[in-house]
């Protein structure tokens, strides 16, 4: 996943690009990645749309964090409403904390009836697995083989998708994904588990006592696996039965992305002890955290104090209503159900011998991309799919173990125009391979 879709300095890029990429590097240092051959530089976002400096719009099908559109006013009005009045911390009393922690805390099984706040995913899951440590005593996690649950030096090690130069944690042990062209439908769960109980098995070999299962219910950066949607269930009992916590990942596909239901582990229809949240929460705006069972957080509580200095704020909060507002004024999940069912059906008809495979959920659609010969691989050919819409002006990118997945992940403000306008554009990108 490093190196997916990155500029490599090798696009026409014109001469004034040329220059900020210059300045960009100078300040920014080598780990940063630009996307595309030829990088995009916008000026301005409204709803599915991205503007560059010419005025040119780009139709935005990727961008998962403004899920209730670029720039939306209600939650850009919240922000700027909240911020003008107070912004402090979570150690003064606040309404605004806890009526969105209500609000919040609603949409979930009444089991998970406890809220930690975050400003990022990484914060998050970092969080959910001190908890996770503290309540099982143990330091062992499973993870599947190309997960990204991000970026600090803890989760980076529970991120194979980072690559070979990230070394994984010690007490980290992987599980193939359940890859449905691999796998039939029937025998996916047992598949899955049975990856779950070796590693849980593997890990006591080696003397180290399990936490944790961590799993992205959408399977992001493993490549996009959504159906048949039942086939957690019994990797999940396998690790309920050796003493692990069931961690859900849903910052990619919380917040009703996948159609079926606000969460993807709900789709799965398991019950985790901890759900980590962020991205889509805010629209924008860095607001993350967890939703945890009261008895899984009790002891941590009693023994450590939490505060992070910006997670929880009032204006943090204020976001986070705002989106919920919006969500639910425009039934946006139905939105992403109906919309994202019917791109799915228009990319399975448009006939192309590239197209492998097409799955997902709502909007988060998985494309797998195979090459007709042997002159290009199938990351090679995604590749150029994923840089002909961007000459198109339409934004996708790519997942999976060999780049090979086109991922598109709308806002879920998407039309069924929107829609038709990016499948016309993949039409037009598959013709000229
Ligand atoms: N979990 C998943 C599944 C993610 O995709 C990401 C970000 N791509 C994270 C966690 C980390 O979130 P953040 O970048 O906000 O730290």
């Amino acid at each position: 996943m490093a190196m997916i879709n990155a500029y490599a300095g090798k696009g026409a890029v014109a001469a004034e690009d040329r220059r900020l990429i210059a300045r960009r590097e100078a300040v920014l240092g080598p780990a940063y990645r630009l996307f595309y051959e030829t990088p995009v530089h916008f000026v301005r976002g409204e709803g599915v749309w991205l503007y560059d400096s010419n005025g040119d719009a780009y139709l935005d099908a990727y961008n998962n964090v403004v899920s209730v559109g670029h720039c939306r006013p209600e939650v850009v009005e919240a922000i700027a409403r909240q911020s003008a009045v107070l912004n402090t911390h979570t150690r003064y009393l606040h309404d605004g904390i806890v009526a969105y922690s209500e609000r919040l805390l609603a949409k979930f099984p009444s089991e998970l009836s406890h809220v930690m706040y975050t400003c990022t995913g990484s914060e998050a899951n970092d969080l959910a697995l001190r908890i996770a440590k503290n309540v099982t005593g143990g330091t062992g996690f499973v993870v599947t083989e190309l997960a990204y649950h991000g970026g600090t030096d803890l989760i980076a090690g529970l991120s194979p998708s980072l690559g070979p130069a990230v070394d994984l944690g010690e007490h980290v042990r992987t599980v193939p994904a359940p890859d449905t062209l691999k796998v039939p439908a029937g025998k996916l769960g047992s598949y899955f588990a049975d990856g779950v109980r070796a590693a849980i098995a593997d890990l006591k070999r080696h003397g180290i006592k399990p936490a944790a299962l961590l799993v992205d219910t959408i399977f992001s950066s493993d490549g996009v696996y959504s159906d048949p949607p039942d086939f957690l269930r019994e990797a999940v009992a396998a690790a309920r039965d050796a003493g692990l916590l069931f961690v859900a990942d849903e910052v990619q596909p919380g917040f009703g992305r996948t159609g079926d239901a606000m969460w993807g582990f709900l789709r799965h229809d398991v019950a985790p002890d901890i759900v980590t949240l962020g991205k889509p929460m805010g629209n924008g705006y860095p607001i993350a955290g967890l939703a945890i069972r009261p008895e899984v957080v009790e002891a941590f509580g009693r023994s450590s104090r939490y505060f992070n200095t910006f997670g929880g704020s009032p204006v943090a909060c204020a976001a986070g209503m705002a989106v919920l507002d919006v969500l639910e004024k425009e039934r946006l999940q139905e939105n992403a159900r109906e919309v994202g069912a019917y791109l799915r059906s228009q990319v399975k008809g448009l006939s192309s011998s590239f197209v492998a495979d097409v799955r997902g959920a709502g909007l988060f659609i998985g494309v797998e991309i195979a090459a007709n010969d042997k002159s290009r691989t199938d990351g090679e050919i995604t590749a150029r799919i994923v840089n002909g819409l961007r000459e198109r002006r339409v934004l996708i990118s790519a997942t999976g173990p060999k780049a090979n997945v086109l991922k598109i992940r709308p806002p879920l403000v998407f039309s069924k125009n929107n829609a038709d306008q990016l499948v016309d554009a993949l039409r037009a990108v598959l013709n000229s391979l």
